[in-house]
C-alpha cells in the first residue's frame, strides 16, 4: 500500500507541506489528491501551476480530481460530461499534467448500483466525458478516465469502463467493491490538522499500488510563447518531451491606430500576434471611434475575405 492524501487546500509552501509532514499519519505523503479547478460558487481549492513545481520539487505526485458541484443527480448528463471533460483537458494541459495520466471525475452523492435512475444518469454523464477523452483532436495529450465516487459509482462506471482508474470515497453506500486504485477516508473527523500555528484539513488516500496515476512536473519551457496557426491561441514546447503548453491569446482591451485606412488591431501581451478588425467610422467616415483614426476610411465590401494581416 502507499499512502497520500487529498484536499482542497492550495500545498505551497513550507508552512502548509510541514503540517502534512509532522503532523499527519503518512509524513508528508506519496501524493495529494488535488482540484484541478475551481467550482463556479465555492472557494478557490484549483491547483496552481507553481504548486505542481513546490509539490514536484518535494517528491509529492499529484492526482488530479475534477469537481465543479459532483450533484445534485440532475447535474449528470452527457451534455454536462462534455463540457466537463473539455474544462478538465484544458486545466490538466495549463497544469502540464503528463501525457497518458487520468483525470478523476467526481460524483459526489450517493449511487445505488440497484437505483436505475441514478445508474443511468451517471453513465450518460461518463459517455460524454469518455467521448471527449477518446478523441485525439479534443484530448492531444490522451489523458485517461479516472471516477471518484462511493462504491455504488466505481461499480456503475467500472461496469461501463472497465479500465477506468477508481477512487472510491466515503460514505460507503452500497455494493461491495474491493478493486479500487484509491481509496479515500475522512481524518480527524474532518477537523484541520494543525503544526506551528498552520492549519489543513487533510482526507486520508490509500493506494493499492502504484498504478494511482500520480504525475509531476516534467517540463522545461523557454520563456517566449509562439504565435499557433489556428489564430485563437500562443504556445511553447517542452526543451524535454516536446508536451505543448497550449493558452488563449490574452488581447488588451483597447484598439491601437497603425495607419491603416481599413482596420485597427491589437497585439497579445504574451506572444505579441496581432488581431484585426474593420474601423468603426464616425457618422461622416472621417474618424475611428475606437481607434481614433483620421482619414478617409475605406471599409470592408461583402467580397472581402477574411481580414488578414498586413
Ligand atoms: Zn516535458
Ligand atoms: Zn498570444
Ligand atoms: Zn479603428
Amino acid at each position: 500500500m502507499i499512502y497520500g492524501y487529498d484536499t482542497s487546500e492550495k500545498i505551497k509552501s513550507d508552512a502548509k507541506l510541514n503540517v502534512l509532514k509532522y503532523s499527519g499519519p503518512y509524513g508528508k505523503g506519496a501524493f495529494i489528491g488535488r482540484y484541478l479547478t475551481n467550482a463556479p460558487s465555492g472557494e478557490d481549492k484549483c491547483l496552481e501551476y507553481d504548486e505542481v513545481k513546490f509539490l514536484s520539487d518535494n517528491d509529492i505526485n499529484i492526482v488530479s480530481i475534477f469537481e465543479t458541484y459532483g450533484g445534485p443527480l440532475s447535474y449528470f448528463t452527457m451534455a454536462r460530461g462534455i463540457s466537463d471533460a473539455r474544462a478538465s483537458v484544458a486545466a490538466a494541459t495549463d497544469l502540464g499534467q503528463p501525457s497518458g495520466k487520468p483525470i478523476y471525475f467526481a460524483v459526489d452523492i450517493p449511487i445505488y448500483v440497484d437505483n436505475q435512475n441514478q445508474v443511468q444518469a451517471i453513465w450518460e454523464y461518463f459517455v460524454g466525458v469518455s467521448q471527449i477523452l477518446s478523441d485525439s483532436n479534443e484530448n492531444p495529450h490522451g489523458y485517461t478516465l479516472g471516477v471518484y465516487g462511493c462504491e455504488g459509482t466505481c461499480l456503475t462506471v467500472r461496469a461501463v469502463y472497465p479500465n477506468a482508474y477508481t477512487m472510491q470515497c466515503n460514505p460507503k453506500t452500497n455494493g461491495s467493491f474491493s478493486d479500487w486504485n484509491l481509496d479515500q477516508s475522512q481524518y480527524n473527523n474532518g477537523n484541520p490538522i494543525w503544526y506551528n500555528g498552520v492549519a489543513v484539513t487533510i482526507d486520508v488516500v490509500t493506494a493499492q499500488n502504484g498504478n494511482y496515476g500520480g504525475w509531476k512536473h516534467t517540463h522545461t519551457y523557454p520563456s517566449n510563447w509562439t504565435p499557433s496557426s489556428d489564430g485563437i491561441h500562443h504556445h511553447k514546447h517542452c526543451t524535454n518531451c516536446g508536451f505543448v503548453l497550449k493558452k488563449k491569446h490574452s488581447f488588451p482591451s483597447a484598439w491601437s491606430n497603425y495607419g491603416n485606412a481599413k482596420k485597427h488591431r491589437k497585439a497579445c501581451t504574451a506572444c505579441g500576434a496581432y488581431k484585426y478588425e474593420p474601423h468603426s467610422p464616425n457618422a461622416v467616415g472621417t474618424k475611428c471611434t475606437k481607434c481614433g483614426y483620421e482619414g478617409n476610411i475605406i471599409l470592408p465590401s461583402a467580397t472581402d475575405g477574411e481580414d488578414s494581416n498586413e
